[in-house]
């Protein structure tokens, strides 16, 4: 099963070299009831994990673009890339 901390990760990796560390630091994700955010320290990034209760307002509009992974935010051009990006792969 893919963990919070793994997508994470996964993210990072997709997003550097069109991120900087410093636009990635800071950056938040929601994992079930777990926050994540990326932390940099020195010139390494560390992700800090929080459990705790979360409560999440979903703006609705982000989930009418059906190109768009929901997990990483990655943007595809067809329905099945987007649907395969986070939810297939190693599980
Ligand atoms: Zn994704």
């Amino acid at each position: 099963m893919t963990t919070g901390l793994e997508l994470v990760n996964k993210w990072i990796e997709r997003n550097k070299g069109i991120l900087s560390e410093e636009e990635m630091n800071g950056t938040n994700f929601v994992f079930g009831d777990s926050l994540y955010t990326i932390k940099r320290s020195g010139n390494r990034l560390d992700v800090e994990q929080s459990t705790g209760k979360l409560v999440i307002f979903r703006d609705l509009k982000q989930f009418s673009d059906d190109l768009t992974c929901r997990i990483c935010g990655t943007e595809y051009n067809n329905k099945i890339d987007t649907i395969r990006c986070c939810t297939n792969g190693d599980e």
